[in-house]
């Protein structure tokens, strides 16, 4: 292989907003079969708002959202941000957080104003024994249905109700599926999401419902991506989360979405420095052609 083709792969990366971290990565680009996508800041924008609050009878939803939105707002997670601006937008400043705990990819907990409030998705919740009432699982269904995101808010002992978060489809992110798959790489969506949402954003960019891998814990996602592997398919994953990183790191090809955080870039060897899934497919093709130019 002569390096100065590949200096020039990899300065034309650069021009592209495609960060390589070193000339072998291009290798690994070559014989990516599947591409194991994230679905929150990479499919999506990841800018989530608060679409809806629900409560249970007997519960003020704004005495929900100051309390859920007090202890978001030391979150790092995008449901967090959308609930934290939500309540401040109302509210003006939040009350403090005591003992904030943050458990990746299923939730939040701490006190404010005295009570113990949890916020996070209803299977973490209920293994310490708070399940949400039948209506307000029914809401969250019908929520979920819609692409939307919920999480169950809980204090003193019970589930009180839920928020509704949601956040849009990259406009380049359907063109971009049809273009790794025009390469040959067969998209694959993996969320720690509900799957009913999982499913209605796979179906609005080209990616078949059993493509779909939803549900998963942080560590699930790196066994998900080895499983690919374990079956024979040689893996590029495209994350740009914390609970990403790893996942980023098992992959044959790790790429890190530019406005992502700072351990799934550190992961990743591939950066995608606008942000922008278009430029996988514009990796993808620029490391076959360099390697061509070497052959
Ligand atoms: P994704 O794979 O879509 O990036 P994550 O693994 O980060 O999702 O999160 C998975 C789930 O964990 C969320 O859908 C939510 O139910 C729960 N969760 C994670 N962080 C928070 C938070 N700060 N507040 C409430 N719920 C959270
Ligand atoms: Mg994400």
């Amino acid at each position: 292989a002569t390096p100065t083709a590949l200096l020039v792969g990899t300065g034309r990366g650069a021009q592209l907003g495609i960060l390589i971290k070193g000339p072998q990565v291009l290798e690994n680009t070559r014989r990516a079969d599947t591409a194991v996508l994230d679905k929150t800041g990479t499919v999506t924008t990841g800018r989530m708002t608060l679409n809806d609050v629900r409560t249970v009878a007997g519960v003020d939803p704004d005495e929900l959202l100051r309390l859920a939105g007090a202890l978001e707002a030391a979150s790092e997670h995008p449901i967090g941000a959308a609930i934290a601006a939500a309540a401040r937008e109302r509210f003006g400043a939040l009350a403090p957080v005591d003992g904030f705990a943050n458990a990746a990819g299923l939730g939040v907990s701490g006190t404010v104003a005295g009570r113990r409030v949890a916020v996070g998705r209803a299977s973490w919740l209920a293994e310490r024994g708070l399940t949400p009432v039948a209506e307000l699982d029914d809401a969250a269904s019908a929520a979920e249905g819609e692409a939307n995101t919920v999480v169950f808010v809980a204090w003193d002992g019970a589930v009180r109700g839920l928020c509704v978060v949601g956040d849009a489809v990259r406009a380049t992110s359907a063109d971009a599926i049809a273009e790794l798959r025009t390469l040959g790489l067969r998209p694959v969506l993996l969320t720690g999401d509900n799957r009913a949402a999982a499913v209605v954003i796979a179906r609005s960019v080209g990616i078949d419902e059993s493509d779909v891998i939803a549900g998963v814990l942080p560590e699930g996602k790196v066994d998900a991506v080895r499983e690919l592997q374990d079956s024979g398919r040689v893996v590029a994953m495209i994350g740009d989360g914390v609970n990403d990183a790893a996942a980023l790191a098992q992959a044959d090809l790790g790429l890190a979405m530019g406005t992502g955080t700072d351990a799934a870039i550190e992961a990743a060897d591939l950066t995608l420095v606008r942000g922008d899934l278009s430029a996988a497919p514009d990796a993808i093709r620029l490391s076959r052609r360099t390697l061509r130019t070497i052959k």
